[in-house]
């Protein structure tokens, strides 16, 4: 068995350990993550159905709707601020976590990237990637 994705914020208060393998790695370039980063793009590791994520320490979140109308609550550390993970209050077994924050970030293998629509001149991502416009149907 592969060892569990772990990880956290900066300062170490707030942690996770995903025992499943991402369902999804992904770039995003749209404005939420944008502003959300302060750079370019945010870049995540997709878990669904993981009975086997595990999150310890403080969070505090902030929610903010897709445009499908779905709810995105955004976790981050309250001490430091790092933001760590997205989860989706209509589908409680789904959990993106940022690459940066992993424990490892080398084990993160991004196939897409999403909003390009959005994407900045001075932001460019390597070739090969599955792009989409905006957000690919789920
Ligand atoms: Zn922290
Ligand atoms: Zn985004």
């Amino acid at each position: 068995m592969e060892a569990p994705f772990t990880g956290g914020c900066a300062c170490g208060a707030l942690r996770y350990a995903m025992t499943g393998q991402p369902v999804e790695q992904t770039h995003c370039q749209c404005r939420d993550c944008q502003r959300r980063s302060g750079s370019g793009h945010s870049s995540w590791l997709v878990f669904a159905e993981t009975p086997g994520a595990v999150v310890s320490g403080p969070a505090s979140a902030w929610s903010v709707l897709a445009e499908t109308g779905m709810e995105k609550r955004h976790a981050f550390c309250p001490i430091c601020g790092t933001p760590v993970y997205l989860a989706f209050p209509a589908m409680p077994g789904i959990i993106a976590v940022t690459a940066a924050s992993l424990d490892d970030p080398g084990r993160f293998a991004p196939r897409q990237v999403t909003w390009t629509r959005a994407a900045q001149a001075w932001d460019s991502l390597p070739p090969g990637l599955t792009a989409y416009a905006q957000m690919p149907p789920a």
